[in-house]
C-alpha cells in the first residue's frame, strides 16, 4: 500500500471502504476524515481544500495503521488520545473511561446547585480522565477540588490533563473513601461504574476496549453506587448535595439509596436522550 501514490481523496475513499466493511457501528466518512486529519495533522477544512494532494509515505503508513485498528474495533477516541469533553480536550488511554456526553448532564446540575456556595470543596470519585473534576474547576476557578481514583494508570492521565488545562485539582489514589478520613466537602459528585457485570453491552463497540473496573459494578450494576450513596453522608457538610451518574433503568433503586441514607431533595435528571441519568439529593 504504501508504494501507492496515495492522494487525500483516494485515501479517503479506500478508508471508507475498510471501515464500512468492518462490523462496527461507526460513520465510515466522517471517521476516515477524522483519522486523516490526525496523521495529516489538520483540519477537515484542510482534505476538503486539497483533495488532489499526495501524501508522504510516512502519513500513508500511519493512516492505513490507525483505519485497521479503527477496523478491528478500537475507540476513536483512543486512537487519537483525547477526547472532548465540556469544551476541554482530554487526553485518555486505555486505563480511563473515555468521557461521554450524558455526563455533562450532571456538570450543569452539580454547577446550578453550587452556584449559592462561595468556594465549595468538592470532591469527585472515580474520576478516570479527571474529566468531571476538570470541568468543575473550569468553571468554578474558587473551588477547592480533590477528585479520587483507585487506578494509579489513571490517575496519572489525569494529572495530566489537569496540567495541560492548568487547573489545580488535589488528585489523590484512593479506592473510594479509604484515603479522606475526617474530611468533608459541600458536594461529591461520581459517575462510577454502573453496568450489570452480564449486560452484553460490555462486550460490544467502544465499550470492550475500556477498562471493566470502569464499567461495571456486581451483578445489579449497584454495587459502587451503594458504597458511595451510604457512605457519603458521614463525608458531607450540613446542607451538601451529592450528584451520582447511573443506568437508566436504575433511577428508582437509586432514588431508594438515597432515601435509606437520609438524604432530602432527591431529584433525577433525564440525559440527552431522555433517560433518567443522574440522580442526586441534600443532606439535611
Ligand atoms: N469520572 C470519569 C468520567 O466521567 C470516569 C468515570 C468512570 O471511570 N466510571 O468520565
Amino acid at each position: 500500500m504504501t508504494n501507492q501514490a496515495w492522494l487525500i481523496s483516494t485515501a479517503i475513499q479506500q478508508a471508507v471502504q475498510q471501515l464500512t466493511n468492518s462490523a462496527n457501528d461507526c460513520n465510515p466518512k466522517l471517521e476516515a476524515e477524522i483519522l486523516l486529519c490526525h496523521s495529516l495533522r489538520v483540519n477537515r477544512a484542510y482534505l476538503l481544500t486539497w483533495p488532489e494532494k499526495a501524501l508522504t509515505e510516512t502519513q500513508v503508513a500511519e493512516f492505513f495503521a490507525l483505519v485497521e485498528r479503527r477496523q478491528a474495533g478500537e475507540p476513536i477516541a483512543y486512537l487519537l488520545g483525547y477526547k472532548e469533553f465540556w469544551g476541554l480536550a482530554l487526553q485518555v488511554s486505555p486505563a480511563t473511561l473515555i468521557p461521554r456526553a450524558d455526563t455533562e448532564t450532571l456538570i450543569e446540575i452539580a454547577l446550578q446547585k453550587l452556584a449559592q456556595y462561595p468556594k465549595p470543596q468538592i470532591l469527585d470519585m472515580g474520576t478516570g480522565s479527571g474529566a468531571i473534576a476538570l470541568a468543575l474547576a473550569s468553571e468554578r476557578p474558587d473551588a477547592k477540588i480533590t477528585a479520587i481514583d483507585a487506578s494509579p494508570a489513571a490517575l496519572a492521565v489525569a494529572q495530566a490533563n489537569g496540567l495541560a488545562h492548568q487547573l489545580k485539582i488535589n488528585w489523590l489514589l484512593s479506592d473510594w473513601f479509604s484515603q479522606l478520613e475526617g474530611q468533608k466537602f459541600d458536594c461529591i459528585v461520581s459517575n462510577p461504574p454502573y453496568i450489570e457485570q452480564q449486560d452484553l453491552h460490555l462486550t460490544q463497540g467502544d465499550l470492550r476496549f475500556e477498562p471493566d473496573s470502569a464499567l461495571s459494578s456486581g451483578s445489579d450494576g449497584l454495587d459502587d453506587l451503594r458504597l458511595i450513596i451510604c457512605q457519603a453522608p458521614s463525608y458531607l457538610n450540613q446542607q451538601a448535595w451529592l450528584f451520582v451518574e447511573h443506568g437508566y433503568n436504575q433511577a428508582d433503586a437509586v432514588k431508594q439509596l438515597f432515601r435509606q441514607a437520609g438524604f432530602q431533595s432527591i431529584t433525577c435528571q433525564v440525559d440527552l436522550a431522555g433517560h433518567p441519568r443522574v440522580s442526586y439529593g441534600q443532606t439535611p
